[in-house]
């Protein structure tokens, strides 16, 4: 999969590609370029905000340097999705990290000051499927921690990234439920005992045990997801 992101903060990302996907990187499976929206500028001062028409607080991103970015990542592209993170945009979930896993080629535009020019959207529209995406009902001072976010949320889902593919199966999200409760050795700690049913080696027992807590789990840390799947039925 190849992914663009254009930012006029492109340090943020060095520390995306330390782990998984940093191998993904280096084994060809994920083809990541950050770019400095800054380089489609040509003004001395590298400008890429101006003041908003109608008046009001802040600074909004100039179309020019967002077009002239947006013609050269997606030249030759046949079908990029364009992602804008933004507050205003539909909410990031395991079902949209899945979808966008499979697309070829995913561009996103991080935002800053009080957002980019409305005409920005409806030209990337002209280029690619264009989607407005938020991270939560919260306000970030911009799109590169909620890009790091999504690119890390699909990236593992590409075949290839994560090394044991069985492990995503039964991660929180996936069917709709939170993840069991996870322990590993020694089965005494600080008085505190693993439950015995994960040392029966009773396979059966265990999952009947797992999907307990799971919904369990569910019913009491997030009843929303039960009442969604319950409407989806
Ligand atoms: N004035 C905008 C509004 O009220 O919708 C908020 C602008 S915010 C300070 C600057 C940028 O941060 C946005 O353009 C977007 O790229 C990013 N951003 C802020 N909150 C976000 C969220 N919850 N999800 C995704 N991106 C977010």
């Amino acid at each position: 999969m190849r992914i663009d992101v254009l930012s006029i903060f492109p340090s943020y990302f060095d520390g995306l590609t330390l782990s998984l996907l940093g191998k993904a990187q280096d084994a060809g499976i994920l083809d990541l370029s950050v770019r400095d929206l800054r380089d489609w500028t040509h003004d001395r001062h590298r400008t890429v905000d101006d003041t908003p028409y109608g008046g009001g607080a802040g600074m909004v991103m100039k179309p020019e340097p967002w077009g002239l970015a947006l013609d050269e990542v997606t030249a030759g592209s046949e079908h990029p999705t364009i992602i804008f993170p933004s507050p205003a945009g539909e909410v990031f979930t395991q079902k949209t990290a899945r979808e966008l896993s499979v697309r070829d080629h995913l561009v996103f535009g991080c935002g800053r000051y009080e957002g980019i020019d409305e005409r920005v959207f409806e030209y990337a529209a002209s280029l690619g499927e264009v989607r407005l995406i938020s991270l939560g009902d919260y306000v970030l001072n911009g799109g590169e921690v909620a890009t790091m976010a999504m690119v890390e949320a699909i990236g593992r889902l590409i075949p290839g990234v994560v090394g044991n593919p069985d492990s995503l199966v039964e991660e929180s999200h996936e069917d709709g439920l939170l993840e069991y409760p996870s322990y590993t050795k020694p089965s005494v700690w600080r008085e505190r005992a693993v439950p015995d049913v994960l040392l029966s080696g009773n396979h059966g027992a265990i999952a009947a045990w797992r999907r307990e807590q799971q919904l369990e789990r569910t019913r009491r840390r997030r009843p929303d997801l039960l009442r969604a799947a319950d409407a989806d039925a």
